[in-house]
C-alpha cells in the first residue's frame, strides 16, 4: 500500500507504510512508522523535541468491502526541554484514546444513519457497544442540548412507549422536523424543563400546535403568553371518534331488539371511518347504513362528524367561525347528551379552532415521528440505555433509515 493511499484513503497523515500482511482471510495488518513531522511537543508544538522511544497502538480503519483494515502505528514519544515533559505525540487521525481512525468513526455514524446500531455493529465486525459509543459522543456533541432561540412554531404531544418507558412528552420544532425535547411522563412538569430553557433561549414562538387537553391550553398560556395554540383537525376528530365510541355503547345498552345489538355490534370500527374510505367489497357501506337506519342517534352523530370535517375546507377564517356556529347549533338541536358535551368543548376551544385558519399547523408530523420513535423503542435498546435513546431521539430528523418494525 502506498503512502499516498494512506493519506488520501485512510486519512492517515504523518506516517508512512512499512508493511502489509494478510492475518487471515478477512484481517489486513498494515505497519505505519511515524515521519519527522509529527514530532512535535503535544503541549507547546515546538518541533524543538527529542526522541523517547514510541509506544505501539493499533487502530481499526475504514475497511475495503470484506476486508477488514487494521493499522499498526509506533506512535513516537518525545521529550520537550521548554515544557520539561516527556509525552507521545499528538496523533491526528484518531480521537485520544480510541482504538478506532476517525475516518472509521464517521464511517460508524453514516451507517447508523441509515440502517440499525446493531445492523451497522453487525457489518463493520464490531460490537453494539462500540457503534453506540461512537453515536453517543457525536450526537452527544451535537444535539444533547438543541438550540432553541429559533424556534416559531412547534407542535406537543404525548406517546406511550410502552411497560418500561411509559410516556413521554414530545415537543417538535415544526419548521425543522427536528424533536428539541423529549420530558418524561404525560403531564405538565414534563415541559418543565423545556420552558425553562426556552425562557433562556428568548425564542419568539408564534404558534403551537397541540391536542384539546386543558393542560396544554394552561401551559401555553402561562408560558407563551404571546403565542397561539392551534387544537388540529387530527385531535379534534379523534375526540369526536372516542365520544362516537361511547355513544354506541350507550346505545347498545338500551337496544330492546337483539336484531339492534347484533347491527350495533359490528360497527363500532365503520363508524370511525370516513364515508369515503369504506371498504365496498367487505360490504361495509351496507353494513353502515343498516345501523344508521335503524338508530337515528348514531345517523345524526355520524353525519355530524363528516359536517365536522369541513370546518378545516372553508374559504378563510369568518367563513369558518360562521361555519362553527352553524354546526354547534345543530349538534346543540341533535338532543344527543354526548354530542351537546362535545359541542361545548369545541364552543370552549373556539379560539383555538380557528386559530388554524392563521397558522395551517398540525400534529401531524409529530403522530409520524411518534410512530418512528416507537420502532426505535422496539429495537431493543430503548429503555435499557435512555441517554442513547434520547439522543437518537433529538437526531431522529437526520436519520435516513426507513425503520422496519
Ligand atoms: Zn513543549
Amino acid at each position: 500500500m502506498s503512502d499516498w493511499l494512506l493519506y488520501h484513503v485512510w486519512g492517515i497523515r504523518g506516517y508512512k507504510v512499512a508493511r502489509c500482511e494478510m492475518v487471515d482471510r478477512e484481517r489486513v495488518l498494515v505497519t505505519i512508522e511515524a515521519t519527522p513531522q509529527v514530532l512535535r511537543c503535544p503541549c507547546c508544538g515546538t518541533k524543538d523535541v527529542i526522541r523517547k522511544g514510541t509506544n505501539p497502538r493499533l487502530f481499526r480503519g475504514t475497511p475495503v468491502g470484506r476486508k477488514r483494515i487494521y493499522f499498526e502505528a509506533q506512535v513516537p514519544r518525545v521529550r520537550c526541554e521548554r515544557c520539561r515533559i516527556t509525552r507521545q505525540v499528538r496523533i491526528s487521525f484518531a480521537e485520544e484514546k480510541r482504538r478506532h481512525t476517525r475516518q472509521f468513526e464517521r464511517y460508524a455514524l453514516e451507517l447508523a444513519q441509515i440502517t440499525s446500531t446493531q445492523h451497522a455493529a453487525d457489518h463493520l465486525g464490531v460490537s453494539w457497544d462500540t457503534v453506540r459509543d461512537i453515536e453517543v459522543r457525536y450526537l452527544g456533541k451535537k444535539y444533547r442540548k438543541p438550540k432553541l432561540k429559533h424556534l416559531k412554531q412547534i407542535a406537543i404531544d404525548e406517546i406511550y412507549l410502552g411497560k418500561g418507558m411509559k410516556f413521554r412528552t414530545v415537543v417538535l420544532d415544526l419548521d425543522s422536523g427536528a424533536i428539541v425535547h423529549v420530558g418524561r411522563g404525560k403531564w405538565a412538569e414534563a415541559l418543565d424543563p423545556f420552558w425553562k430553557r426556552l425562557r433562556g433561549s428568548h425564542a419568539q414562538i408564534k404558534a403551537v400546535a397541540a391536542d384539546m387537553s386543558p393542560a396544554y391550553a394552561l401551559a401555553v398560556r402561562k408560558h407563551l403568553p404571546k403565542a397561539v395554540l392551534v387544537n388540529d383537525r387530527f385531535h379534534v376528530i379523534k375526540l369526536y371518534n372516542e365520544m362516537l365510541t361511547e355513544l354506541r355503547r350507550e346505545l347498545y345498552r338500551e337496544a330492546k331488539t337483539q336484531l339492534e345489538k347484533d347491527v350495533l355490534k359490528g360497527t363500532r370500527w365503520l363508524l370511525l371511518k370516513r364515508i369515503d374510505n369504506l371498504n365496498d367489497e367487505r360490504g361495509e357501506p351496507t353494513r353502515l347504513l343498516e345501523a344508521l337506519e335503524l338508530n337515528q342517534s348514531l345517523a345524526t352523530a355520524y353525519y355530524l362528524k363528516e359536517d365536522l370535517n369541513q370546518f378545516w375546507e372553508q374559504r378563510d377564517k369568518a367563513a369558518a367561525a360562521c361555519w362553527l356556529n352553524l354546526w354547534l347549533e345543530d349538534a346543540e338541536r341533535s338532543g344527543i347528551r354526548l354530542l351537546q358535551k362535545f359541542a361545548k368543548t369545541l364552543a370552549s376551544r373556539r379560539n383555538s379552532l380557528l386559530a388554524w385558519y392563521d397558522y395551517p399547523i398540525s400534529t401531524g408530523p409529530l403522530e409520524a415521528v411518534n410512530n418512528k420513535i416507537k420502532l426505535l423503542n422496539r429495537q431493543a435498546f430503548g429503555y435499557r440505555d435512555r441517554e442513547f435513546f434520547q439522543l437518537k431521539l433529538l437526531a431522529l430528523h437526520t436519520s435516513r433509515y426507513a425503520l422496519v418494525g
